[in-house]
């Protein structure tokens, strides 16, 4: 079985962590980069894109990182990607090239491994499961607890999002959509093991009956970072023969032009319940009615 670069990105920090002996958050890849003698230097805009930069000189490193974006979580998240270089085992030869020096671009849209590797790494880093899942369990439900996850881990929502529904035990998905096309989605484990419900795919569109897609009607619902509580149907969404209310929260991600939606709340009944349902709705279409 081929491993998934994401996932092993995460383990490697989280292993990291635990060899330093680091168990609160928020995680500070500064202070870890600074024990390691790796200098970190912030880099006014230039080429645009490059969010960071590992870069060798002789035995020595440093991580330069992006500030076009003024914005803490994203600086935190480029450097504990270019640490994801740095730490695992294989990376600097691979991603320094002849100059010594590596470029990375905005996250979550790569397909390299390194690149995915690195970006698991920031995730555990920043996230590590065991920290997360402890902190989850107080935060309450929905976008209000990836809000205050992301406080807590000094996150950016989208990350945290993504952390929420890969650790979550509950069913939920965490959807990122451009106007009214899905860009990537993610449903956590219990969801996905929901059986008879289609799985959400990146390039679907959002379907038309959803409050995701009339609040993307509006593009300055995205841009002024609208927030909204609505409910919609589990069927609307995944499809199946289940008629369920679920919960659906919405906030425009500004700048970016996309829009993260939570799904929550998914009542899925246990099957063996189902199943008598099914029977006594069975037994009563038989019935013949006499009264009336
Ligand atoms: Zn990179």
């Amino acid at each position: 079985m081929s491993r998934d670069p994401y996932q092993f990105g995460a383990m490697m920090a989280e292993q990291l962590l635990k060899e330093w002996g680091i168990t609160t958050l928020p995680i500070d890849p500064f202070a870890i980069a600074k024990d390691r003698e790796i200098t970190v230097a912030a880099k006014p805009a230039s080429n645009g894109g490059v969010s960071g930069m590992l870069i060798r000189f002789g035995n020595d490193y440093a991580i330069a990182y992006a500030t076009h974006i003024e914005n803490e979580p994203f600086q935190r998240y480029s450097v504990s990607h270019e640490l994801g270089h740095y730490f695992i085992p294989g990376h600097p030869d691979a991603v320094l090239g002849v100059n010594d020096i590596h470029e990375s671009r905005a996250q979550f849209a790569s397909k390299d491994r390194y690149e995915m590797e690195a970006d698991g790494f920031a995730a555990g880093l920043l996230m590590p499961r065991r920290l997360f899942v402890s902190a989850l369990e107080r935060a309450g439900s929905g976008l209000a607890a990836i809000e205050a996850l992301a406080t807590l881990c000094k996150t950016s929502l989208h990350a945290t999002a993504i952390r929420f529904a890969q650790c979550a035990p509950e069913p939920v998905a965490v959807v990122v959509s451009i106007g009214n096309r899905i860009d990537h989605c993610f449903m956590s484990e219990s969801l996905k093991a929901v059986d008879g419900i289609d799985w959400l795919r990146k390039h679907e569109t959002v379907p038309r009956s959803t409050p995701t897609f009339r609040f993307n009607e509006k593009g300055e619902n995205v841009r002024r970072c609208t927030r909204i509580e609505e409910t919609s149907n589990l069927q609307d969404w995944f499809g199946g023969r289940r008629s369920i209310v679920i919960s659906e929260d919405i906030i425009g991600l500004g700048s970016y032009g996309k829009t993260l939606t939570v799904l929550y709340d998914i009542a899925v009944p246990d099957p063996e319940d189902e199943e008598e349902d099914d029977e006594e709705t069975l037994r009563e279409s038989w019935t013949p009615r006499f009264r009336r």
